[in-house]
């Protein structure tokens, strides 16, 4: 038996390029499930830490700590949010954004 994919489980990463991107802050109106903009328009992950129940800061991997937050790397991607992800790479005015996963790594 195989396991369907959840439409809410990560099946891919953005990434941004930092030494392009503009702050701009499209990719976050384009993909607000996904991203958000900081107070400087530079994307980063939408929402409570994943593994905080609702707590900003709290997470991370075991004997590390906390992980940062807001994530600025490789933020999750659920399934159903990859054609919003697709379009914002695809839209980046400045070719700054990149989606790994979702059938290997690619600019859209
Ligand atoms: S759309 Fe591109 S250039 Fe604009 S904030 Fe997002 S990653 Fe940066």
């Amino acid at each position: 038996m195989s396991a369907r994919p959840d439409a809410a489980s990560p099946a891919a990463s953005l990434h941004v390029d930092w030494t392009a991107c503009d702050g701009r802050g499209l990719c976050a109106e384009l993909l607000p499930e996904v991203l958000a903009a900081d107070p400087w328009g530079y994307p980063v992950a939408a929402g409570p830490h994943p593994e905080s129940g609702g707590e900003p800061g709290v997470g991370g991997a075991p004997g590390v700590g906390p992980a940062p937050w807001p994530r600025r790397e490789g933020v999750a991607v659920p399934a159903a949010a990859l054609p919003d992800a697709r379009r914002a790479v695809r839209m980046c005015p400045r070719l700054a954004l990149r989606l790994e996963g979702a059938g290997g790594d690619r600019r859209a």
